[in-house]
């Protein structure tokens, strides 16, 4: 590329602080496989309609580039956009063909899918043998087997995927298997970043934060909250549903994450021996006392912020289905068990499992036992 600096110096411009000039999408590079990683906010959509546009230029350029962009009979100018039916109801007031992002949107009219799983990407990439350029939005919400699916279709069929995806999730740790192997198999990022959303800051940030709106406190998500809940894009003042924000990691709270290993694991896997069985007293506590909970003991080393978790509704259920659906300490037979013996709230915890099932985790989690999920 043309170093921006001797274009501008060429104009007689004096020295000045040149940053990397913003491009647009080159179809003519090799088949890439390209992770666009950023926060929520950040533009991960809109930069999928930028590839979009630019494609519809491009397809109006001479037959000359028919022969930079196309091999094996997939011209990359042709740009297929393919989203998770996980992520169907988030728009539910545009077209069904639209590409929305903030501010606007696309009709991509016969180049948009909305596909269950992996299996069904393959069968709509098959169907369409001509178009070189894949756009699969939220990656990470498949199976990990669309890590290796991508890198064989980019291998054998010179295809280039455009991955616009989460990576990190609200602890901030890989989002699941599946970003960690997308990560593997990329062979380009463009990270996005999005302001700090906290009121006194405005840094580049690139974490999602998870709070919850308790009498207009934001009250921010324990590390064991569970990882995944299924819900809108609609910010709630209901302390069950969570709202996100993007923030920086200094603004980016997340309390229990000592309390989590240091604490609530060991007494399962202690009340998972038959040890003993300090861990329904702890559950107990959590719905009932939690200020005599160990929990609150732990956070009053974290600070004020922290300790304003005690008032979360449901956090003995909130733990519960961490140590069943994901830390796989408990078995749902048990987890239920201790949730009718301790009078909590089964509807919510059940509600709660099936959203980790749900979004595939791609991490063991323990079959139930005896129960239907
Ligand atoms: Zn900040």
């Amino acid at each position: 590329m043309e170093d921006p600096r001797t274009a501008l110096e060429s104009l007689g411009l004096p020295n000045l602080d040149v940053h990397p000039p913003f491009n647009h999408y080159d179809f003519t590079r090799q088949p890439r496989i390209i992770l666009v990683v950023g926060p929520m906010g950040s533009g991960k959509t809109e930069f999928s309609a930028r590839v979009w546009r630019d494609a519809q230029v491009l397809r109006r350029k001479s037959e000359v580039f028919a022969v930079q962009t196309t091999e094996s009979g997939a011209d990359r100018r042709n740009v297929f956009f393919v989203r998770s039916s996980l992520d169907r109801k988030r728009f539910p007031n545009y077209p069904p063909d639209a590409l929305a992002f903030r501010g606007g949107y696309e009709r991509l009219g016969n180049q948009i899918a909305t596909v269950e799983d992996t299996w069904q990407l393959e069968e709509v990439i098959r169907a369409h043998p001509d178009f070189g350029t894949w756009i699969v939005d939220e990656a990470s919400f498949y199976e990990e087997r669309l890590a290796y699916l991508i890198r064989e279709y980019h291998r054998d069929r010179r295809l280039t995927f455009i991955l616009p995806t989460l990576i990190l999730n609200f602890r901030n740790e890989i989002f699941n298997q599946t970003a960690r192997l997308l990560l593997e198999v990329a062979t380009d990022v463009f990270p996005l970043t999005a302001y700090c959303e906290h009121p006194d800051c405005s840094l580049d940030a690139h974490q999602t934060w998870r709070y919850y709106s308790l009498a207009d406190r934001q009250i921010p998500a324990p590390y064991f909250d569970p990882l995944i809940i299924v819900g809108g894009d609609a910010r709630s003042h209901d302390a069950r549903q969570p709202n996100y924000e993007t923030r920086c990691s200094r603004h980016h709270v997340l309390p229990a994450k000592v309390y989590t290993f240091l604490t609530l694991r060991p007494l399962a896997e202690r009340y998972r021996r038959g040890l003993d069985r300090d861990l329904i007293t702890e559950i107990r506590n959590l719905a009932h006392l939690p200020r005599q909970s160990l929990l609150a003991h732990q956070l009053e080393k974290e600070g004020q912020e922290a300790l304003a978790i005690l008032d979360l509704p449901v956090l003995a259920e909130r733990a519960l289905v961490y140590l069943c659906a994901e830390a796989g300490l408990l078995t749902l037979a048990e987890s239920v068990r201790i949730i009718r013996s301790l009078d909590l709230d089964e509807v919510y915890f059940r509600m709660r499992i099936q959203d980790q099932q749900g979004y595939r985790l791609g991490q063991e989690t323990k079959t139930p036992e005896g129960e239907s999920s």
